[in-house]
Formats: C-alpha cells, sequence, structure tokens
C-alpha cells in the first residue's frame, strides 16, 4: 500500500492501459536504461546500445505515445488525475483502516504524507477527521504505538482517548521558569522550542481537534440553558463560531479558521490566553473531564500566522486613511484597554477617523500594566497597536479626560462620539489597623511598578520593594493575586497567597492558581488580615495578624461567606500586596455630572445598548461591569463600535470640518513635550518653559502634572508653577534632590521630555474673604512655586494674602526681586499682599522657619492685635507642614497642607499616595492625587504619613549612586 500512495504516477500510467502488460517487460528495460544514462552509472555504454536497440521496439514507441497523450490529458484536465489519485490513495487507505489495526510501515508512511503539507496531506488530514470516531481511535492507537519514540507525547495518548486523554500544550517546568519572566505556557508553539517543525506543530493542535465531536447544541459557543431561564452558563460571552473553527481546523484548513475567528474576535491571541476558559467555552465542553484546549487553538491561528509571516497580520488591502478620506466624522476612544481597542479598531476598519487617548504613557491598559509577560508577553499588545495604527487609528498617550480635558470639550474639539473604556482600575484596601505602614502596598502598584515601570531591570529607575529573600504575602485569590504571588516570586519573594475562603472558591483562573502552586507559592485559605504589626522605627511592616476563617452559607455571590472563628494566627511578612480587587475610578465621573453611574461608580448604561446619560457617548468593559474580564470588555467594545456607526447627522462639508478640527486636536495632543526656555533658579532650582498646549488649557491654581523625564526614567508628580494657555506652554520648577529630579535639572532647552500627564488632581478651593482676613501661606523652599498661582488667584478674587516664604539660605531665594514673579505681584496687589522672608541662617529676612512669623500672627490674631487669620496653605517638606499644621491646631484656624506625595500613575490607580486621616476618631485612607493634593492639614495623621516619604530611601540613594550623583 505504501507503494501505491509514494508513486502514485507509476502506478496509474501503468494501469491506464492493461494492454500494455505483455509489452511490459521491454518498456522497463528501456526505463532502466534511461535511469544508467540519467545518473551516470557504470554500465553507461551498456545502456546507451538497449535505449538504440529498443526506442523503435513497438511497445516503447506505444509507451511514448501515451505518455505523450496523458501528459496532453494532464495538461488539459488536472482535475481528472487529482481525483483519480484521490479515489485511488482514499481507497487504499480506507482498507487499511478495514483492518484490525494500522500496520507500522503504514503508519509510517501516512504520517510522513501528512506532514508533507501539501494539498495531499489537507486531504489526508479531512480524510481522518471525517472518518467515524472507531476509526479515529485506531489511527490514535497507531500513533501511540508506533511514532511515540519519535514524539513521546504520544505515549499512552490513546488511553481513554478522545475524552480522557489529550496532547496538552507546551508548559514550561516550574524549575526552569520561577525565576524568569518568560512565557509559562507556551501553547502549541512551544513545541517548535523542542525541536519539531511548524507542520508537526501543526499536526499536534489538529490531533487535540480530531477530539472533537461536534456537538449539535454547540455549547462551547453558546453555554448551557440554565433551568430558571437565566442567561445560559459557560459559551463564549463573545460567540465566537467555536465549532466551525474545530471543523475547518480538522479539515487542515488553519488559515480559513483563523479568518473566521478573527470575525468575531480582533484579539484571539490576547483572549485565549487570558480567558477564564474553565467557566466559559471549556467549562461546557461535553469532554467534561479534558475539555477541548479551545484558548490554546485560539491563540495557535494566529500565532502561527505570526510565526509563517511576522507582517501578515498587519497587511492590509485597498485601505484608505480615514483621516485623509474624511467621509465619516471623528471618534474618541477613552482607554486603550481591550475595550478602547477593539471598538477603535472595528470604527477605523468601518472608515472613521478615530484617536484614542490613553491616560499612562503606553498602550494596552491592564493587559500592560496589569498582566504580567510571563503570561501575556507586550508584544501581542505592540501586533493590536500597530494593527489600530494600520487602519488609520491615532493615540495620545499622556492623557486624562476628566483632567485634560472634559467630554463636552473633546466633542467641541470635533469628535462625535467617544466611547469610554477606562476600566476599574481604583484598588481596594481592607482599611484595617496598619495598614499604611511601609511595605504594604496594592497588587495594582506593585504589577505597575514591575510590568510598566520596569522596575527590576538595573536600567531603569522606578524604586521597587524590596522582595528578594523577603516574606512575601499576597492577600486575595483572583487573577491579579496569581500575578502578583508569581512576580514576586520570580523576583526571588518566598511567597504565601492569603485567601479568606479555600481553594475552590477562588475567583482565579484554575491553570494560575496551579502554575502558582508549582512554582513553589504557599497557599493559606481560610486566613483573613486583621492587623498588620510594623517596626516602630522606619514603620515598615513585620507581622500579619490574621483572623482564623470558616465558610458559613452562601453570600449573594453564590459563595460560601466566610466568617471569623475567633483564633487568630500571626506571621511575619516584609512585603504585603493586597489583590482586593478594584472599584472604578471616580475621574471621568466626578468631571460629568450628567453622567450617570452606580452606587459602585460603574457607568451605567441604557438597558440594550452600550450608551451611557450623555448623548453619544458609550460605554463597556471594566466601566460599566466594574472588574470583569478582557473577553467580556471585548465584547463591549464591539458592541458599542457597532451602535456608533449609526446613521450620520452630517453634511459632507460638515464631516470635513469636524475631522479636520479632530485631527489639529490629536496633533495638540500627541505634540512633544519639547523645553522651550531653561531658568537657573538657584543652585539646584531649575525652571523650565515646556510645551504643553492641552495641559495648559485646562490648568488650574492647586493642580499638578505626572512626569516622566525618561523613557526610563519613574513617574513623578510635579506641582504647575505655572501656565500660559495662549502660548499652550507650563512652566515647573524642579530642585535636584532625587536621581529623577537631577538627571530632568541636566536636559536642555530643544530637549523632549518623554511624558507629561494632567492637570491632575483637584484644583485649590478658594473662598472669598470678605472682612479683611488674609489667608496666609508658608512656603518652603520650592513650596512657593505651587504656593504661587493659587495665591495670585486669591488676590485676584480679592482675598488679602500673607506670604511668608522660608528658604534655608539667600543663596537659595528665587523669584523675590522686583521684576521676578513675587515681585511682580506685590507692585499688582500692593494692598492686598505682605510678603515676609524668612532664612534659616538668618542670611535675609526674619531669622528661622516660616512657623516664626505664623506664630506671631496666630498671636496676634489671638491678642486682636492683628488680621484675622482666615485660612493656612501650607506646601513644602513635609517636617514644616506638620509643623504648620501643629501650630495652626490650637488656634482652630483651618489648615490646608498640599501633599506632594509617593506617586506611580497619579491617577488613583495605584494607591501608593496613601494618606492616613482621621475623621471621627477613625482612620480613612485617602489619595492625595485624586482627593488632594490639598487636604485638611489636621486631618492627616502626620505620625503615620511621614514615614511614608522614607519607604524607597534605600533604593532612590542606590539610583543616585548608579547615575554618578552619589
Ligand atoms: P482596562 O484594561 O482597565 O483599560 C482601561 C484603560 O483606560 C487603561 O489603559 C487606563 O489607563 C485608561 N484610563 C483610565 N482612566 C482614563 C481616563 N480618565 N482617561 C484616559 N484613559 C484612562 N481578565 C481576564 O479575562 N483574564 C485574566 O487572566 C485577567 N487577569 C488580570 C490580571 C490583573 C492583574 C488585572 C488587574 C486584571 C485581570 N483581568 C483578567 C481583568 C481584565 O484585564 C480586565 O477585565 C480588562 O482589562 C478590562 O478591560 P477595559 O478595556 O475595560 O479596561
Amino acid at each position: 500500500m505504501s507503494q501505491h500512495l509514494d508513486e502514485p504516477t507509476q502506478i496509474s500510467a501503468g494501469s491506464a492501459n492493461p494492454e500494455c502488460a505483455y509489452q511490459h517487460e521491454d518498456v522497463e528495460r528501456y526505463y532502466q536504461a534511461n535511469l544508467e544514462i540519467e545518473n551516470n552509472r557504470h554500465h553507461i555504454e551498456e545502456a546507451r546500445e538497449q535505449v538504440a536497440e529498443l526506442e523503435h521496439s513497438e511497445a516503447v514507441e506505444l509507451f511514448k505515445k501515451q505518455v505523450g497523450l496523458l501528459q496532453k490529458r494532464l495538461a488539459n484536465d488536472p482535475q481528472f488525475f487529482q481525483q483519480t489519485f484521490i479515489t485511488e490513495g482514499t481507497n487504499a487507505i480506507a482498507w487499511e483502516f478495514q483492518q484490525d489495526e494500522l500496520g507500522e510501515t503504514f503508519l509510517h508512511t501516512l504520517w510522513g504524507l501528512m506532514l508533507r503539507n501539501d494539498d495531499m496531506s489537507t486531504l489526508l488530514l479531512r480524510f481522518l477527521w471525517n472518518i467515524p470516531l472507531k476509526f479515529k481511535r485506531k489511527f490514535v492507537r497507531a500513533i501511540d504505538q508506533h511514532l511515540s519514540e519519535r514524539y513521546p507525547m504520544f505515549k499512552g495518548l490513546s488511553e481513554g482517548w478522545p475524552g480522557l486523554n489529550n496532547i496538552p500544550p507546551y508548559i514550561r517546568p516550574p524549575h526552569e521558569r520561577a525565576d524568569d519572566f518568560d512565557l509559562v505556557n507556551q501553547g502549541y508553539m512551544g513545541y517548535m522550542g523542542l525541536g519539531y517543525s511548524f507542520r508537526e506543530v501543526e499536526l499536534f493542535v489538529w490531533l487535540e481537534v480530531l477530539r472533537d465531536k461536534q456537538c449539535d447544541d454547540r455549547p462551547c459557543e453558546l453555554g448551557l440553558p440554565k433551568m430558571d431561564g437565566g442567561e445560559n452558563e459557560g459559551g463564549c460571552p463573545v460567540k465566537i463560531h467555536i465549532p466551525e473553527m474545530i471543523h475547518l481546523m480538522g479539515e487542515g484548513k488553519f488559515k480559513q479558521a483563523f479568518q473566521l475567528i478573527k470575525e468575531a474576535n480582533p484579539l484571539p491571541n490576547v483572549t485565549g490566553r487570558v480567558c477564564p476558559q474553565e467557566i466559559q467555552c471549556q467549562g461546557v465542553c461535553t469532554h467534561n473531564k479534558r475539555p477541548i484546549e479551545i484558548g490554546q487553538l485560539e491563540w495557535y491561528l494566529p500565532q502561527s500566522e505570526k510565526v509563517l509571516n511576522a507582517t501578515a497580520n498587519f497587511e492590509i488591502r485597498d485601505f484608505v486613511n480615514p483621516w485623509s478620506k474624511a467621509d465619516k466624522p471623528p471618534i474618541a476612544v477613552v482607554g486603550s484597554g481591550p475595550a478602547g481597542m477593539i471598538n477603535a479598531y472595528l470604527l477605523s476598519k468601518e472608515g472613521y477617523p478615530v484617536t484614542i487617548f490613553e491616560a499612562f504613557h503606553e498602550l494596552g491598559g491592564v493587559l500592560r500594566y496589569g498582566i504580567p509577560e510571563f503570561r501575556l508577553p507586550n508584544e501581542l499588545i505592540d501586533d493590536v497597536v500597530m494593527k489600530v495604527t494600520r487602519m488609520g487609528g491615532k493615540f495620545v498617550t499622556n492623557f486624562i479626560v476628566g483632567k485634560t480635558a472634559t467630554l463636552e470639550a473633546l466633542k467641541r474639539a470635533g469628535f462625535w462620539k467617544v466611547f469610554i473604556g477606562t476600566g476599574a482600575g481604583l484598588p481596594r484596601f481592607m482599611n484595617i489597623p496598619g495598614e499604611h505602614m511601609n511595605g504594604i502596598l496594592s497588587a495594582n502598584e506593585f504589577l505597575t511598578r514591575v510590568n510598566l515601570m520596569k522596575a527590576h531591570q538595573e536600567e531603569y529607575e522606578t524604586p521597587l520593594p524590596e522582595t528578594k529573600g523577603k516574606q512575601v504575602i499576597v492577600i486575595g485569590g483572583g487573577n491579579t493575586a496569581m500575578d502578583a504571588a508569581r512576580t514576586a516570586r520570580r523576583l526571588g519573594g518566598k511567597v504565601t497567597i492569603v485567601y479568606r475562603r479555600t481553594q475552590d472558591e477562588m475567583p482565579a483562573r484554575v491553570e494560575e492558581l496551579h502554575h502558582a502552586l508549582e512554582e513553589d507559592i504557599k497557599l493559606k485559605v481560610l486566613r483573613s488580615p486583621r492587623e498588620f504589626i510594623g517596626n516602630d522605627k522606619n514603620h515598615f511592616v513585620t507581622h500579619a495578624l490574621l483572623d482564623v476563617m470558616e465558610l458559613g452559607e452562601p453570600d449573594a455571590s453564590g459563595r460560601r461567606r466566610p466568617l471569623a472563628t475567633g483564633e487568630t494566627e500571626d506571621i511575619p511578612v516584609d512585603l504585603v500586596i493586597m489583590a482586593l480587587g478594584n472599584a472604578s475610578n471616580p475621574i471621568v465621573k466626578d468631571a460629568e455630572p450628567g453622567l450617570k453611574t452606580s452606587k459602585w461608580g460603574t457607568i451605567e448604561i441604557k438597558s440594550g445598548s452600550q450608551e451611557t446619560s450623555i448623548e453619544d457617548v458609550y460605554t463597556g468593559g471594566d466601566a460599566n461591569r466594574g472588574g470583569s474580564t478582557a473577553i467580556k470588555a471585548a465584547g463591549d467594545g464591539q458592541a458599542a463600535a457597532r451602535e456608533i456607526a449609526g446613521e450620520i447627522p452630517f453634511s459632507r462639508g460638515e464631516i470635513k470640518s469636524l475631522v479636520a478640527s479632530a485631527e489639529r486636536y490629536t496633533e495638540q495632543g500627541q505634540a512633544p513635550k519639547k523645553i522651550l526656555e531653561k531658568i537657573e533658579l538657584a543652585e539646584g532650582i531649575v525652571e523650565f518653559v515646556v510645551y504643553a498646549p492641552l495641559i495648559a488649557k485646562s490648568a488650574r491654581a492647586g493642580q499638578f502634572v505626572r512626569v516622566l523625564g525618561w523613557d526610563k526614567g519613574e513617574l513623578i508628580p510635579l506641582t504647575l508653577a505655572d501656565w500660559d494657555a495662549e502660548q499652550g506652554t507650563i512652566d515647573l520648577v524642579i530642585q535636584s534632590l532625587g536621581s529623577s529630579s537631577m538627571k530632568i535639572n541636566q536636559m536642555e532647552v530643544g530637549d523632549v521630555i518623554s511624558g507629561i500627564a494632567g492637570p491632575l488632581g483637584l484644583p485649590s478651593q478658594l473662598h472669598p474673604y470678605e472682612n479683611g482676613e488674609t489667608v496666609v501661606f508658608t512656603a518652603g523652599g520650592v513650596g512657593l512655586p505651587p504656593v504661587y498661582p493659587i495665591m495670585r488667584e486669591h488676590l485676584r478674587r480679592g482675598n488679602h494674602v500673607t506670604l511668608i516664604s522660608g528658604f534655608r539660605t539667600r543663596d537659595l531665594m528665587f523669584w523675590a526681586e522686583p521684576d521676578q514673579r513675587i515681585g511682580l505681584l506685590q507692585a499688582e496687589f500692593p494692598e492686598l499682599l505682605d510678603v515676609i522672608y524668612t532664612t534659616n541662617d538668618g542670611s535675609f529676612g526674619i531669622d528661622g522657619f516660616v512657623t516664626g512669623p505664623l506664630e506671631e500672627m496666630l498671636k496676634n490674631m489671638k491678642a486682636g492685635t492683628g488680621r484675622t487669620v482666615g485660612e493656612v496653605v501650607t506646601i513644602g517638606p513635609p517636617l514644616m507642614m506638620r509643623a504648620v499644621s501643629d501650630l495652626t491646631k490650637p488656634y482652630g484656624v483651618k489648615t490646608v497642607a498640599s501633599l506632594n506625595s509617593i506617586m506611580v500613575d497619579a491617577t488613583g490607580m495605584c494607591g501608593a499616595c496613601m494618606v492616613p486621616v482621621t475623621i471621627d476618631g477613625k482612620m480613612v485612607r485617602k489619595h492625595a492625587c485624586i482627593d488632594g493634593p490639598e487636604l485638611d492639614a489636621h486631618l492627616i495623621d502626620w505620625d503615620k504619613f511621614l514615614p511614608r516619604f522614607l519607604q524607597f530611601r534605600k533604593q532612590e540613594d542606590e539610583n543616585k549612586s548608579r547615575h554618578g550623583f552619589g
């Protein structure tokens, strides 16, 4: 049989004319002699003679004629021949399959043909896909028996196949993977790393597909109906036609399968890796013991396409850029997570000019800053960005809707409709005693430091909490907890996950938990932190007191409620990562009074639609659902895109002008943040005038910006010293203290600051003081620049202001000359502005600290001999702010401190800028970036707050010496 398949031409040619049989010998001799000549063998002369002798024999003449005829027919009707081969081959194979078992030779030949990746091999795959299960089993038995030496993964495959056994994707062994950030689950493509060819891998995938039953009721796609008629259980949230996809793969049509899946889900390479398949498609698979690896098949398709042709996914035929075409009105997409990306991709594909506005300096949302690379390589997010870009989509990073611009401002800028895909980025905390301590941080902060800011890499600036060799506990049981735990493990931590229920109730993807445990991460279930205990000296956490829990009755989520038993357990800890889920970020909601939100802060949508309470504003993903999944976010983005692409109410001319305006606005947002002026104010203190037109347009007194000095720098908050909306510039004053500020201060005019986002925080609340009270500003050193615009605003509103500006020494003073900022204000408001200077060394003004003159004012006020102090605003070194707060408290004078604390994202997403505040005797967690930067100084628990500034002192010192500033 193997001869049939190996040499189909000879057999077909021979059997085409049975009358030739008696002349066979002559033809055979003639054929062999020609071979001798062709191959230049020893008896060449003899062969030539034989050819000459037989050349004109009847048999050879007839044979030649037939070959000629055959060639002609082959050229005219190739289909016929193909069919002949197919029928013959198939019959032969079918015959083999009738035998009790497939023979070794046959199997080897068959596998060899399947490996050829040609029409014949596709045909064989189709044949095997279509034969009844008992024959498939026979085939699998044969590869188990005869091929497992070459393919160890075939060994034992036939036991329980297809329901109980399969070839799993390649997962790097725990000892190899637990110390690096390379991909853990390498999928079927991972077998290529072990030396198997692309086609062999394709056949492994096909073998997985071969297990499929093509169920009539399609549970993997549609889910299973529930008895109570509620939403189906499981299934695919975006209704990928999974059975068809599998069918196409079963027939060897991998490209078509990829086309099919792309239509339903533009992110298969992402969702295939991160979807909780065990509760979706695979959770309802009728192979319930070992479901078909649908997730793996989903991402195999785009990944294999990428291996074959790295640019194939980005090739777009007949593409006309929607911005140049300008026949559809522009759309603004807010947030570049899966919801926003899909929305932008689909709308761009429909010909809409789209701009994505993203708060971070990098794109991808949680996929980039949350999910680590060992689970989802950043390269795949870059692919999505590339696809959107190729479709004409534009990106503006460092743009925070609700801060840089409101939704209304975006519409005014020319955007017809807006999609909000801002996610649910606000980390939850427990609000238990000791949670303010150093060494306790949110998973968002920890993961952002590592995934986005690359804090673990030497050449990056962002500090990383000490992890190596430390006792790390991660609180929570979801995907975030698993990612944080496995990241800490890779950074050398001894990690324990603490969860208040049992392993069965953990919401994490089963695979992630399984991998975490394999990587030697410990699990402490039925435990919940009650209190954190720390070191009195440096305020770093040292112990966690855990409540021992038990499970009670099910709660609203259907899971059994954890209840404290009254017992506790005390464990030593060095680092605590809180992974308790995320709530909605209030930035957009707070800026948009018309936007209806739920009691959890999620944006509400109209029934059966993705539209919000504001006309032409849509939403989806975590912004609407709360913490959910990537695929659901993608599904919402897709649904919203369908709705947005509705009837267009504009004329051609109107559309053109909207597009031109939105394009201008986008360009302004993308404009490099170039340094236009650099002024050395004093030693180590520099003022930069930077081009940032959209920030300048929205800036208000009291706000700050988040600055990324250079691409490997860290994100630091800097208060706005001034701005000019017309010139499109902002002023930043930076004192060289840490290595980041030192490096930025070395930049020159013409240099570009990598990223500036803002204006952030709440603007100052300015009260009118109409009875002659004075508003006192105590500014310590570079506290003066942020004080300046707030003070100016008070003066413009007619309030009396007393500025007490303190410096260490005269040489560090700035803006004090008559033609400089403070001098000019004095000239403009001579009646309203009193200025007092203090220096610590007495070299100028009053000898001492700002608290000296302040105390005198307060005493005079009390004695009725001086102005009433309406309020005090204090900005400067934390110790000075505390001293001012302590001083004013007994006088009952309202005191506001502007806090420039440790921040990462500065939009509420990380929780790093936590300020412990006491309200009604209870500690409440405030965040300087969203509740501040100005907070009531008398509510701040300074004893707890001040040590937070020392959290990364060691790392900062190391950074300084690394940059030669030590
Ligand atoms: P996001 O991905 O959160 O993206 C929102 C984007 O909007 C962000 O880039 C943000 O910076 C930006 N943004 C926010 N506010 C503004 C603003 N005002 N202006 C401009 N931009 C703004 N899901 C899974 O399915 N599988 C998993 O394995 C999984 N693992 C996870 C692991 C972690 C650590 C986390 C945190 C989540 C995980 N999830 C997982 C959940 C999943 O990532 C989210 O459900 C999904 O990313 C939500 O997508 P989204 O587009 O709605 O929002």
